[in-house]
């Protein structure tokens, strides 16, 4: 489950500054394929329904509905220092979904269906690009 979490590895190498740039602006960015319109979550670099390869970035508004959420207390490898923490999993409503951290939310305070604004974030010291998303409050 978190072997791909915070990674971008699926989006074409000339395509992946262009991302990052959109990243840095606070956008977010989902494709959109050239052929049949069908909007994609995280990006990709086939389209998932009839596997087209020419796409454009498709501009996504960070709205969010929380679909499931947990806290983490015994963290993986590489995440031990920010144990406790929670993940929630979102719905976003142009199409797809987005496992998350949930940032400045008290556990209580969750509710499954609740709004919630997806904000994209950097690990900007690392020279291959690692990207994250947070869920937070709208
Ligand atoms: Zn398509």
């Amino acid at each position: 489950m978190f072997k791909w979490f915070g990674k971008v590895n699926f989006v074409p190498y000339t395509k992946v500054g262009e991302f990052a740039g959109h990243l840095k602006n606070g956008k977010i960015m989902g494709t959109k394929c050239k052929k049949c319109g069908t909007v994609t979550f995280p990006p990709r670099a086939d389209c998932e329904k009839c596997m087209e390869s020419d796409w454009e970035f498709h501009q996504y508004s960070g709205k969010a509905k929380l679909v499931t959420f947990t806290q983490i207390s015994a963290a993986p490898t590489g995440f031990e220092d920010m144990a406790p923490y929670t993940i929630g999993v979102a719905d976003l409503p142009e199409g797809g979904r987005v496992l998350a951290w949930v940032k400045d939310i008290d556990l209580k305070d969750l509710r499954i269906g609740m709004d919630m604004k997806l904000v994209p974030r950097i690990f900007e010291e690392i020279p291959e690009i690692k990207l994250y998303y947070t869920l937070e409050k709208p």
